[in-house]
């Protein structure tokens, strides 16, 4: 059977074989024992555990630093590939290093619900950003096995081999290739020690010019859904262990120049200036202000830069940049028409000149609406109130989501912290995730 909608706070399978076909049904928590699933917490325990002896899969220093195509990533996998074959699934390395492990449907070759994440760090990362989109369902799909347990599909865990883009400054190439977005151009593409991509892939084992092989086919993927830490402070600050993720942000990359006049910092009256720094002073507070009028969206100056930047000189041009991100192409489009228009304003205003140009614009990636309806159902068959909530950070998903629908679930994490050795969950909640994952793949349709 399935589709049936999962409304007690346990999960529960009773797996049947009916003549040659098998089939299973959401039974209420007394069944639960009759088939040796773990009991609550028992998945979390686990996912803890392999996140720290995943995290011994590192470069020295502080933190996690893994990065694609080193030592420590085949360490890694050889841990992985471990859970993944004792969770009864067939394990493979693509030709970009990609882990894919398999988990068969009710009859072999059946197209897959995929799901997974990154295994790479950023320098002295964390130990989940990433990894918890991996463990997560091996822990979950363990439980299926142990239950005897066959879906109407295959499960495909994918183990991206690089997201944050550190070594080669490329980054989801690895989902790409999957994905047949893949730009064979990156292949040469020189790490810091003049090592390019092909070089490192064929020390890897890996055969790149076979990448364009990894492609795979739209009938074979019925969607991609991926856990992920949160990296933000909201569910922490709303007390929930998941949210609902509804769309990775767009974002608008902006530089920006405003010509003053430089002069003498002691000759030249108030009055008669024409300070560039005063003026982009006053932009960089109306880009806060204007931004923060619109619900949802996020602006940021992350650069100033001021010439010629010496203490008894008028300021002639200041050189900044501006990040916007939202959920929506339309809205993001809009409010940067607005911002722009309030910058140009206030440059009037000064009689100072303000040049712009779009350095990068990258489209948000919406998750489809069955998935996001298929996931709330999941949160909430758990006893958690679904959340939505966008993702102001990048992922796989946006790369798969040109291959099939997408999909994620949020994971709080301490403060939000991420990108630091001090990212860190809990095990509850990480068995709220394994219990959200494993309603969501029981009730999993692809229409
Ligand atoms: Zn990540």
């Amino acid at each position: 059977m399935r589709n049936v909608p999962v409304h007690t706070a346990l999960y529960a399978i009773e797996a049947a074989s009916i003549a040659s076909n098998r089939t299973f049904m959401i039974m209420p928590d007394t069944a639960l024992s009759a088939f040796s699933l773990p009991p609550a917490g028992a998945l979390g325990a686990e996912i803890m555990a392999r996140a720290d002896k995943l995290a011994e899969a590192s470069e020295g220093g502080p933190g996690v630093t893994r990065l694609v195509c080193s030592p420590e990533q085949a360490l890694a996998y050889e841990f992985i590939r471990g859970w993944m074959e004792a969770a009864g699934m067939t394990t493979r390395i693509d030709d970009v290093g990609n882990l894919v492990g398999r988990y068969e449907g009710e009859k072999p070759g059946q197209p897959a619900l995929m799901t997974g994440s990154h295994q790479d760090t950023v320098r002295q990362g964390g130990r989940y950003d990433g990894m918890l989109g991996f463990l997560v369902p091996i822990s979950a799909v363990g439980a299926l096995n142990r239950a005897g347990v066959r879906l109407p599909f295959a499960i495909e865990i994918l183990i991206f081999a690089d997201e944050e883009g550190v070594r080669y400054s490329t980054s989801l190439f690895a989902s790409q290739a999957i994905a047949g977005t893949f730009d064979m151009k990156v292949l040469e593409e020189m790490d810091e020690n003049g090592i390019s991509l092909r070089e490192a892939l064929t020390d890897f084992g890996c055969n790149p010019d076979n990448i364009p092989q990894i492609r795979r086919q739209k009938h074979d993927a019925l969607g991609f859904f991926e856990v992920h830490i949160e990296q933000g402070p909201v569910l922490e600050a709303k007390n929930l262990p998941v949210g609902v993720v509804t769309a990775i942000a767009g974002a608008d990359r902006l530089n920006l120049t405003v010509l003053g006049m430089a002069g003498h910092a002691g000759t030249v009256p108030m009055k008669q200036r024409h300070d560039a720094l005063a003026a982009a002073a006053e932009m960089v507070l109306a880009v806060e202000r204007v931004v923060s009028a619109h619900p949802g969206m996020v602006g940021t100056v992350g650069r100033l830069e001021t010439l010629p930047g010496a203490i008894n000189v008028i300021p002639g041009e200041v050189r900044f940049t501006i990040d916007l991100r939202g959920p929506e192409d339309t809205r993001r489009k809009a409010l940067r028409a607005e911002l722009l228009a309030e910058l140009e304003a206030i440059a009037e205003k000064r009689g100072v000149t303000l040049n712009h140009t779009l350095i990068y614009e990258m489209p948000a990636t919406p998750c489809s609406a069955s998935m996001i309806g298929q996931v709330e159902a999941a949160v909430r068959s758990v006893g958690v109130e679904p959340l939505h909530l966008y993702s102001g950070a990048g992922h796989d998903t946006m790369a798969m989501a040109d291959l099939t629908q997408v999909g994620m679930l949020f994971v709080r994490c301490n403060r939000g912290i991420s990108h630091n050795p001090a990212e860190s969950i809990t095990a509850e909640d990480a068995d709220v995730a394994a219990r959200v994952w494993l309603n969501f793949a029981l009730n999993f349709s692809a229409a």
